[in-house]
C-alpha cells in the first residue's frame, strides 16, 4: 500500500492532462492505466513502420489553453494539413461543403431540386420538440439531406434508428451549421467560410499518439508516475471520503492510498467499483449506460494514390464499414513507402455483438472485399493488414441517458475528492481538447480553484459538421 496526494485512473487525454497539470501545480501524480501504453483511444498504433490512428483525430478546439500546450508539447512536429473528406454516396463521392455543379453532376437536376424542396418544407413545417437525431436533422436538413449525408453513417455509428438516438447528440456536434449557410455553400452565395468547412488543420507527424507519449515523458520528467497493466477494479469510500483503489495487475492486486482521486475511466465501471456499493438507484442508471464497440481495420495496398481525401464517409447500408481512413493523407510520413497506400476501416459494433468477436483474418477478408465492392481498390493488391479493437469508442447518447448521469452525478457530489473527467469519465461526448480541459481544471481544483467540470462543453458553439 503506497500513499499519494493525487491517483489519477487511466493514461488518455484527460488522465495525461490531469497529470501534466498537477505536475505543473506543484504535485506529484500517480497515474494507473490499465493497458500498456498511453492514450487511450486517442492512441497511435503502429504496425511494422506504418502508423495508423484509431480513427483519424484531427487537432482543432476553440480553448487557446489546449492549444498552447499541444504546439508547446509538439513545436514543429504539429503539421498543417490539408482537409478534404467526402460522402460516399450511391457510387459516388460528394465532396463537403457542397458545390452547386458537383451536386448537379453527381445527383442530376431533379435529385438536387428534390432536396431543396425538402429543405425549404422542413424549415416551413418543423417539428416543434425535436427530441430525438432524425427530427434534429431533418429540421435543419430537410428529410432528403439528411437521408442521404447522415443517416446511413450515424446509425452504423449507433447500431440503432436515429429514432432512438437522443438529439443531444446532434446538438452538440452540428451546433450552428444552420441549413441556410449549407445552401448558401451549395448555390456558391457564402461570404465566409463556416467553421465547419475549414480546409485545415492541424496533426502529429506520426499520428495523435505522438502528442501522449510526449505528454507522458514530461509527466516522468516531473517526479509523477504511469503504472502500466494497473486496471482499477475497486475504489474504497467511507465518511463521504475516498480513502483507496485497488487496481488489479500482473503482480496481483495492489492499493493505493491518496488525498484526491481523478477518475477517466468509464462511468459505469467507476459506479460498480464502489465499496460500500452506491445506492441501488445508482447503480441502476450505472448499468444502464451503454457504449459502442469500434474495430479498425488496417490494410496495407500496394497502389500509391487510392483518394485524395483524409477520409470518406460511408453512406451505404450495404456495407458495414462507416468510413475509411487514408493515412498519408494526414501526414505521409505514417506511411513508410510511397508507392503503397494504408487505409483504416472503421466498423462500430456492441460489446456483446458477433463482429466484435470476429477473428483478425476474417474482419482483414471483410474489409478486403467491401473496399472492393465500393471500387475503392482492387483487392488483390492488399499485401498486408492488422486489426485493433476499441472497446466503449462512443458512450451512447440513447433516449434516457441524461436522465441517468444526473442521477450518477447527483450521488457523486457525495464523494468531493473523487472528480470524474473526460469522454467516458464522464459519459460525455467529448473530443480530445474538451477531454483535456476536464483534466486540467480538476488538477486546478486539488490546489483550491473552484471549476465545474460539467459546464465543460456545454453551450458552446462547436466546430463541426456531424463528423464524429
Ligand atoms: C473514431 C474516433 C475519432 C475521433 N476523432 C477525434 C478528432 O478528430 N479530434 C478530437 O479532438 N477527438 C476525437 N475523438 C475523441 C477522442 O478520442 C476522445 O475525446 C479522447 O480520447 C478521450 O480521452 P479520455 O482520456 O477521456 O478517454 P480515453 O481515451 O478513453 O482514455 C481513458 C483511459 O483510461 C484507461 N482505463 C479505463 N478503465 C480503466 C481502469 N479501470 N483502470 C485503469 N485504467 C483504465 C483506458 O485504458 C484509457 O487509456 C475521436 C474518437 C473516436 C472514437
Amino acid at each position: 500500500m503506497s500513499g499519494y496526494d493525487l491517483v489519477i485512473i487511466g493514461a488518455g487525454p484527460a488522465g495525461l492532462s490531469c497529470g501534466y497539470e498537477a505536475i505543473r501545480q506543484g504535485q506529484q501524480p500517480l497515474i494507473l492505466e490499465q493497458d500498456s501504453v498511453v492514450g487511450g483511444i486517442a492512441r497511435t498504433v503502429r504496425f511494422g513502420d506504418y502508423y495508423f490512428d484509431l480513427g483519424g483525430h484531427r487537432f482543432f478546439t476553440k480553448q487557446p489553453e489546449v492549444e498552447q500546450i499541444w504546439h508547446t508539447i509538439l513545436g514543429s512536429e504539429l503539421l498543417r494539413r490539408p482537409r478534404l473528406s467526402r460522402i460516399y454516396y450511391n457510387n459516388r463521392l460528394i465532396g463537403y461543403p457542397l458545390r452547386p455543379l458537383d451536386c448537379l453532376a453527381k445527383l442530376g437536376v431533379l435529385q438536387s431540386l428534390l432536396v431543396i424542396g425538402s429543405y425549404i418544407r422542413a424549415r416551413l413545417r418543423p417539428v416543434a420538440e425535436a427530441e430525438d437525431l432524425a427530427q434534429w436533422m431533418t429540421n435543419r436538413f430537410g428529410r432528403r439531406l439528411y437521408q442521404m449525408f447522415f443517416q446511413a453513417y450515424t446509425e452504423k455509428v449507433w447500431g440503432m434508428p436515429a429514432q432512438q438516438i437522443s438529439s443531444d447528440w446532434a446538438a452538440q456536434r452540428v451546433k450552428s451549421l444552420s441549413v441556410a449557410e449549407v445552401l448558401k455553400n451549395a448555390l456558391g452565395l457564402a461570404g465566409g467560410r463556416h467553421r465547419s468547412l475549414i480546409g485545415q488543420f492541424e496533426y502529429p507527424r506520426l499520428g495523435v499518439g505522438m502528442m501522449w507519449r510526449r505528454m507522458a515523458d514530461l509527466i516522468g520528467d516531473g517526479g509523477g508516475r504511469i503504472a502500466f497493466q494497473h486496471q482499477v477494479g475497486q475504489i474504497h469510500h467511507q465518511d463521504g471520503q475516498v480513502m483507496a483503489v485497488t487496481a488489479h495487475t500482473p503482480q496481483g492486486r495492489r492499493e493505493y492510498r491518496a488525498s484526491h482521486f481523478v477518475s477517466s475511466m468509464p462511468l459505469r465501471e467507476l459506479i460498480l467499483s464502489l465499496e460500500p456499493a452506491a445506492p441501488a438507484a445508482v447503480r441502476r442508471a450505472a448499468k444502464a449506460l451503454r457504449y459502442r464497440n469500434m474495430i479498425t481495420v488496417m490494410l496495407i495496398v500496394n497502389e500509391p494514390d487510392i483518394f485524395p481525401d483524409n477520409w470518406i464517409y460511408i453512406q451505404s447500408p450495404h456495407v458495414q464499414v462507416g468510413r475509411i481512413q487514408n493515412y498519408k493523407n494526414w501526414s505521409p510520413d505514417m506511411v513508410p513507402d510511397a508507392a503503397k497506400t494504408s487505409l483504416g476501416l472503421e466498423y462500430y459494433c456492441w460489446e456483446d455483438g458477433d463482429s466484435w468477436h470476429m477473428p483478425q483474418e476474417e474482419l482483414i477478408a471483410l474489409g478486403q472485399q467491401e473496399c472492393a465492392e465500393l471500387e475503392l481498390i482492387n483487392p488483390d493488391q492488399v499485401v498486408a493488414g492488422t486489426v485493433a479493437r476499441v472497446p466503449k469508442a462512443y458512450p451512447v447518447y440513447d433516449r434516457g441517458y441524461a436522465q441517468r448521469v444526473g442521477t450518477i452525478r447527483e450521488y457523486l457530489s457525495s464523494l468531493p475528492n473523487l472528480q470524474v473527467i473526460g469522454r467516458n469519465g464522464m459519459h460525455r461526448y467529448n473530443n480530445m481538447d474538451h477531454s483535456m480541459m476536464t483534466g486540467l481544471l480538476a488538477a486546478r481544483n486539488i490546489c483550491g480553484e473552484d471549476h465545474n467540470l460539467w459546464q465543460v462543453n456545454v453551450g458552446e458553439d462547436y466546430l463541426e459538421t456531424a463528423d464524429k
